[in-house]
């Protein structure tokens, strides 16, 4: 069975790197890294479905 599946993309607070993130559509908040300076980050929905709100997960 195929889960539901669509890419968040989130801009990291720390360095401003805009990072992607494959989540399952019934995901409403995800733990990420910043790919470039590895900044732990909450990532939630934002303003449209691509793109999500994130802050730094301290
Ligand atoms: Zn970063």
């Amino acid at each position: 069975m195929t889960v539901p599946a669509h890419t968040a993309e989130w801009n990291c607070t720390r360095c401003g790197t805009t990072n992607r993130k494959l989540v399952s559509t019934r995901i409403t908040r995800v733990n990420d890294r910043c790919t470039h300076c590895r900044a732990k980050h909450v990532v939630e929905p934002g303003p449209t479905p691509v793109r999500w709100d994130a802050r730094l997960d301290d």
